[in-house]
């Protein structure tokens, strides 16, 4: 499927599902549609909130939801909860740092090395993508084992 990249495209696929596009939902997408890498909920919110006062976050919500369900985007749970992505930027594993919060993600040769590691002890296919890996960061890591002055 070829990846979806206009505001009108995006509005199409809704609307092919009964989708009314109110105002709300189209100022919804063009928020979304300019946001890049990771997609917050509560960001969103915000923003959309700022340029249009009386959207309610469930509106929000339930916008990301339908927009995963057509194939725009997809989850993944990070250290604050559930984040979005396009969907065509989705297949990344992340390594989040539980201290201060920084994102980083394992290379693609990586991620295939622990998914072939996990299918060959478990015969499990996991699917790396859709929890983020909690830790610490390099530099947390170093901040805390330095001994005191
Ligand atoms: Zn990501
Ligand atoms: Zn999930
Ligand atoms: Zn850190």
């Amino acid at each position: 499927m070829a990846a979806i990249t206009t505001d009108t495209e995006i509005l199409d696929r809704l609307k092919e599902r009964g989708l009314r596009m109110t105002p709300q939902r189209r100022a919804i997408v063009a928020e979304i549609m300019r946001s890049k890498g990771h997609i917050s909920p509560a960001d969103i919110t915000h923003r959309v909130q700022s340029q249009m006062p009386g959207v309610n976050a469930s509106t929000v919500y339930r916008t990301l939801t339908l927009l995963e369900d057509v194939g725009i985007l997809s989850h993944a749970h990070l250290e604050d909860g559930p984040e979005y992505h396009r969907s065509e930027e989705a297949e990344h594993v992340h390594l989040i740092c539980a201290h201060c919060g920084r994102d980083d993600a394992l290379t693609d040769d990586a991620a295939d090395t622990l998914t072939t590691f996990i299918r060959t002890q478990r015969g499990f296919e996991p699917d790396l993508t859709h929890f983020a890996i909690s830790g610490l960061c390099a530099r947390c890591q170093s901040k805390s084992t330095r001994s005191p002055a």
